[in-house]
């Protein structure tokens, strides 16, 4: 298999003018080294975290240029697994997050990651690994690595983990795919603003898809499909997620807007991926029984 390094190159805005450092055809499975949000530089607790250089923040590792990837294409990437590092760091700090009000000073913490779980001072956490930072080239300007997106980007949303398929629109030649910031946990709103920040490894399929459209990605796993949408607040972000779920489950099953709007009211559920980025990310999830009832194939 294929490995990246993120010594081959990392990027800190997903942008169509970067340089691919990789080009592969689609079908490709490929394993994807990463650095953690901090570029790896707090290592120990005595770190002092203000001191750090904070234009050195989510990076992710590519461009991987795809080949026939076309604007008005899909790029679906199936991460196949997921490697995390030893340990793990968090931040908080004054003005950062939900509670920056009630926090006086930038306080790092490292939290060492055993088998299956991560030790936060003698408790032992769950592991529940995912990518922070994952996307493609956005049509006009860059967007840095740290602002979610149409193109994904920061998205923050703890379903993007092992076993899930994400599809993004691809909005220009070769799509330009690019992941980083990985976490060891993170809660659904991410509220201190950092998940537990890892280094680690990505294996995924990059595959084109022709003939569909997306505007948002969108994020299936064994039981549910999602539409994630990020925009300036979490009202918009809800809204245009199911807006675009409710529409495209109407095209795709015969059943009236009406009729689909009543059986997402009903069983559909609208989730907060974070609430702590330059956007906010919501996801609209529905579950595939329901799917497979009404013979909606949605990409
Ligand atoms: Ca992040
Ligand atoms: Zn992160």
């Amino acid at each position: 298999m294929q490995t990246i390094s993120y010594e081959e190159g990392i990027i800190y805005e997903f942008n169509k003018e970067n340089t691919p450092i990789r080009t592969v055809e689609s079908g490709t499975t490929i394993r994807i080294e990463t650095y953690d949000c901090f570029q790896n530089q707090i290592q120990t607790a005595d770190t002092e975290v203000a001191t750090i250089d904070w234009d050195k923040i989510n990076p992710a590792t590519g461009p991987i240029y795809v080949n026939d990837a076309l604007p008005g294409d899909i790029l679906k990437v199936k991460i196949e697994k997921i490697e995390i590092g030893e340990q793990g760091v968090m931040v908080v700090g004054p003005d950062l997050g939900v509670m920056g009000h009630r926090i006086e000073q930038m306080e790092s913490k490292i939290l060492p990651i055993k088998d299956d779980h991560i030790l936060f001072n003698e408790l032992e956490l769950p592991l529940n690994k995912m990518i922070g930072v994952i996307g493609v080239a956005p049509e006009g300007e860059g967007v840095n690595c740290g602002t979610p997106g149409a193109h994904g980007g920061n998205m923050d949303n703890k379903m993007v983990a092992e076993g899930a398929t994400l599809y993004f629109p691809v909005f220009v030649e070769g799509a330009l795919f690019s992941l980083g910031d990985f976490h060891a946990a993170m809660g659904d709103g991410e509220i201190s603003v950092s998940g537990i920040e890892v280094p680690g490894a990505a294996t995924v399929t990059l595959e084109v898809i022709k003939g569909e459209s997306l505007d948002h990605p969108m994020l299936e796993n064994e039981e549910v499909f999602t539409q994630i949408v990020s925009a300036e607040t979490l009202d918009e972000a809800i809204r245009t997620a199911t807006s675009e779920m409710v529409e495209r489950i109407a095209v795709k099953s015969n059943l009236s807007i009406s009729e689909v709007t009543m059986l997402m009211s009903a069983i559909g559920q609208a989730e907060i991926c974070q609430i702590v980025d330059p956007l906010m990310t919501a996801r609209f999830v529905v579950p595939k029984w329901l799917l497979q009832k009404l013979n909606a194939q949605l990409i």
